[in-house]
């Protein structure tokens, strides 16, 4: 099987980025056993679009075009496919809902513009997009196979690795089973873990071993190819067992889990309960846990102390704490943590308190946070130096408490 890729965008033509999506599309390729024979480089123009369509798709089983899936005028690719194949485009429902959410989360109406991104040709296999919006699209037209992927890289990447790849490994091999695990890393950087791991994913080809980082987390994405099932969850098996020795420390969780859940689940394993004492994350500790069915058996409740006052009223925070410490402090954070836990009667307190920007507190950077937790009266702090928006601290601090409680 034979493949050409065509990327789409002006800006590429002017040279003002670099087709970096045509090297990693290359490199995913070949690793599946797929020859890349051409690149194309072709601007947003109707007739160049559809002419570099009509050539690739001359000589190539599999053409593979980024890019210009996008809301604007300029987004053209799924037009010209349509024009090329002489199909209809359609609105892809789950995509449309996302975009509806999206924009009812804003409470903006959404522009009608952006419905181009839910259109896919009728007849063609969708892929939803779970890193942006616009969906993806495998559509075969005479003899190839046109593979459409959005531009932003990293909605490329997640698109190919997660559902494009197993696509076409499934077609490469009619009679293979593709089966795919993921493992979820946390404390650990994308480029930090891929290093980790670098031995075994040279090595490795069958399964493949995919990290990408994504909301706080780092996924590792296994997929085996394998006559059935069984076999290929073998393969997964060992590869996960040769991971978990390498990076083991870092890895929370699989395929849909999350912190929340591990500590939901871990927490009724050890028949420990946990109450949470929320400054800077203002209840989202407690919404995150109580998102989980069976919360109940563990989080006993919380308070969310976010002014000075209340961490004195109703926690009762010594004022000279306060005063000789600050909020965000050590102290601060350890205290809180085991008076919620005494109040409660828990095993486990956890406390957040910190600067969530943008501006400073109490003289500290935005993004420190401390995190006290007491386990029946044994008490320990970590602080954190995170950095990004005010939702993106407070989120991580979130992340980060549910870790500390899962080691
Ligand atoms: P959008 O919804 O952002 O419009 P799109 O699918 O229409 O996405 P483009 O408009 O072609 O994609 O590109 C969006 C952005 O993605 C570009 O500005 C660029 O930053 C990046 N991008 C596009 N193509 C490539 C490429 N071949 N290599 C690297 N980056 C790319
Ligand atoms: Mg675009």
């Amino acid at each position: 099987m034979n493949a050409e890729i065509i990327a789409v965008g002006s800006e590429l033509l002017l040279g003002q980025i670099a087709n970096t999506n045509g090297k990693y599309l290359s490199e995913e390729l070949a690793g599946i056993g797929i020859n890349v024979y051409r690149h194309t480089v072709v601007g947003d123009n109707e007739t160049r679009l559809l002419e570099a369509f009509r050539e690739a798709a001359e000589r190539a089983d599999v053409v593979v075009v980024t890019g210009g899936l996008g809301p604007t005028q300029d987004d053209l690719t799924k037009d010209m496919l349509a024009r090329l194949t002489e199909r209809p485009l359609v609105i892809h429902e789950p995509t449309m809902e996302k975009m509806k959410s999206y924009f009812d989360g804003k409470e903006k109406p959404m522009p009608q513009n952006n419905k181009k991104q839910a259109l896919y040709t009728e007849g063609s296999d969708v892929f939803y997009n779970e890193a942006g919006f616009a969906c993806g699209v495998a559509q075969v037209w005479e003899r190839s196979l046109f593979l459409l992927l959005p531009g932003p890289p990293r909605e490329l990447k997640h698109m190919f690795e997660y559902s494009m790849k197993p696509y076409l490994l499934n077609r490469l091999d009619e009679h293979a089973v593709v089966h795919s695990r993921v493992l979820r890393f946390f404390g650990i950087g994308e480029s930090s873990l891929e290093e980790q791991l670098s031995d075994i994913i040279e090595k490795q080809t069958n399964p493949t071993i995919a990290p990408l980082a994504s909301d706080g987390e780092v996924t590792v994405r296994l997929t085996a190819k394998a006559p059935d099932r069984q076999k290929a969850e073998e393969m997964l098996d060992n590869v996960e067992h040769d991971i978990t020795r390498t990076a083991g420390s870092y890895l929370y969780g699989k395929d849909q889990e999350t912190l929340p859940s591990r500590v939901v689940t871990e927490l009724g394993r050890s028949n420990d309960t946990i109450a949470a004492a929320e400054s800077i994350t203002g209840g989202w500790f407690s919404k995150a846990l109580v998102d989980i069915s069976g919360a109940s058996n563990v989080f006993e409740g919380a308070f969310t102390v976010y002014t000075e006052e209340a961490k004195t009223k109703v926690l009762e925070i010594e004022q000279s704490i306060l005063d000789d410490f600050g909020a965000v402090s050590k102290e601060c954070a350890e205290q809180m943590a085991e008076k919620v836990r005494v109040l409660y009667g828990t095993t486990i307190g956890i406390s957040f308190t910190g600067s969530a920007g943008p501006g400073t507190l109490e003289g500290k950077e935005p993004g420190t946070v401390w995190i006290g937790i007491s386990v029946n009266g044994t008490i320990e702090s970590h602080l954190l130096q995170l950095s990004g928006s005010r939702e993106h601290i407070r989120r991580m601090a979130v992340y980060y408490g549910c870790w500390y409680v899962l080691n």
